[in-house]
């Protein structure tokens, strides 16, 4: 299916409210602690019964330096020798991890997050592949998907040709803006030759892909001045883009606090930036995947996408449908059969929890029957912008239009106004539509359904 998609202002502005991003179905939100280590140990056996392959995922919690507009779990800190006592405990977790897997079970696909993954040294990098490689068997043929994230402060051409020697083959960049007004704003100063060094040394080390992070709605951004920077970007030519929308939440994250709302560009600016990327994405080539993403049509996401395999996950975008996913670090997230767990996401709980022998899994959700349909509905939605209903009703055994039938008259303004089409056999997003692909999947959500005042989620554009 092609994926075109267009900007319609008037439309974005009547739609314009918050909802969740559906990294997950059900979202974090409605995790909780009667999910604990013994319904995590269970997920994991009967997870084993399947064979399926395996991901997992590392969260590095420490930055160097804080970003002011930064929503992530991270800890903001110099102080270098946190690493060594944070490694020492990720170690005893994939032990403990491990022991619940089959060990015949493929892990394909891999990541490390943050935070800030390079804030490890080059030996510490080496020494978590080889402890992760002890416990659990990768794929040794670079077959796999093992991607990190990567602060061109934080890396040059020497850390890159390690990491591919350790096995990563594919990166993402975290740039934002290369205006030099911007990154004094945000606190994050990083020239252009630091993101070049290390993407011209993705290229000559053989990474199967890059991928580039910007943000807009940043303080003192002007539809040229960020048209600057994605020209940059453009040049170097990267598969993948990310072009996030700064929601400024200065009561929910401190950092933000130090951003000045007048240093900020109205709504209206935002908006053009966002009209102005996409005309020139679109102009140069890029596909876009949903939800922020941009990738060039022979990049797997979009060769997936068109095949119809794309998945999302907490990652964001994924063609790893398949795995089981172990979350490995302080606060991360695993999804290991129909459960979510969540590791402890304050440091000395997470210490605390490992060094008393105990699996750090402290809440989650078990998902019921009505949850996997749910998932699966909105799965489909927002990586392939379309559902055949039949093959819904067929696979879960419901008559689909009795099932979603309060679903259906919420999505009756926006087939009127040409966001979506909905006919017996499927429900088609239309290029008008792809922008405001959440607010879709929330007619599908039934968790929001049920809530009362402020959600808590970011603004959907
Ligand atoms: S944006 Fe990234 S590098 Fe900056 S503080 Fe947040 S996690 Fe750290």
């Amino acid at each position: 299916m092609e994926q075109g998609v267009s900007f319609d202002l008037d439309l974005i502005r009547r739609y314009d409210q918050s909802g969740p991003r559906y990294t997950s179905y059900p979202t974090a939100v409605e995790f909780d602690e009667s999910f604990n280590q013994a319904a995590y140990q269970a997920a994991c056996a009967r997870s084993n019964a399947s064979g399926r392959p395996l991901s997992l995922y590392f969260h590095i919690p420490f930055c160097d330096t804080v970003c002011f507009y930064c929503a992530c779990n991270k800890i903001a800190t110099k102080d270098r020798s946190l690493a060594p006592p944070y490694l020492a405990r990720v170690y005893r977790e994939l032990e403990m991890q491990a022991a619940l897997f089959d060990k015949s079970r493929v892990v394909e696909q891999l990541h490390w997050g943050g935070g800030t993954p390079t804030f490890l040294s080059h030996d510490q990098m080496i020494e978590l592949m080889e402890v992760t490689r002890r416990h659990f068997t990768l794929t040794d043929d670079d077959s796999g998907e093992f991607s990190i994230e990567i602060d061109p402060r934080e890396a040059d051409a020497s850390t890159v040709k390690l990491l591919r020697q350790i096995g990563f083959n594919r990166m993402s960049l975290g740039v934002q803006d290369f205006d030099e007004r911007v990154q004094a704003a945000v606190n994050r100063f990083q020239t252009e030759a630091q993101t070049m060094t290390v993407l011209e040394a993705a290229l000559a080390e053989g990474f199967r892909s890059t991928s580039i992070d910007l943000i807009y709605g940043l303080p003192f951004q002007s539809v040229e001045s960020f048209m600057k920077t994605l020209e940059r970007v453009i040049e170097v030519n990267p598969q993948r883009l990310s072009v996030f929308n700064y929601a400024h939440l200065p009561e929910r994250f401190k950092p933000q606090r130090r951003i000045s709302e007048t240093d900020l560009p109205t709504a209206q600016v935002k908006l053009d930036i966002l009209q102005s990327t996409i005309a020139r994405l679109t102009e140069a080539g890029y596909v876009f995947i949903g939800m922020d993403h941009f990738a060039r049509p022979d990049d797997e996401l979009a060769v997936a996408q068109r095949a119809g395999t794309l998945y999302r996950n907490f990652q964001g975008y994924s063609t790893h449908a398949h795995c089981d996913l172990i979350g490995i670090g302080v606060t991360s997230i695993g999804m290991i059969d129909n459960t979510y767990g969540q590791n402890r996401r304050e440091l000395n709980e997470y210490y605390a929890d490992i060094d008393a022998g105990r699996l750090p899994v402290f809440r989650g959700l078990e998902l019921n029957r009505d949850d996997l349909i749910r998932r699966d509905v909105i799965t489909r939605l927002i990586c392939h912008f379309q559902l055949d209903k039949a093959a819904i009703a067929e696979k879960w055994d419901i008559a689909f239009d009795e099932y979603f039938a309060d679903s259906l008259v919420k999505l009756t303004g926006m087939e009127d106004d040409g966001l979506v089409t909905i006919d017996a056999d499927h429900i088609r997003i239309q290029a008008r539509g792809r922008l405001l692909v959440r607010n879709i999947c929330m007619a599908f959500d039934a968790y929001l359904a049920t809530k009362t005042g402020p959600i808590g989620f970011s603004k959907v554009i």
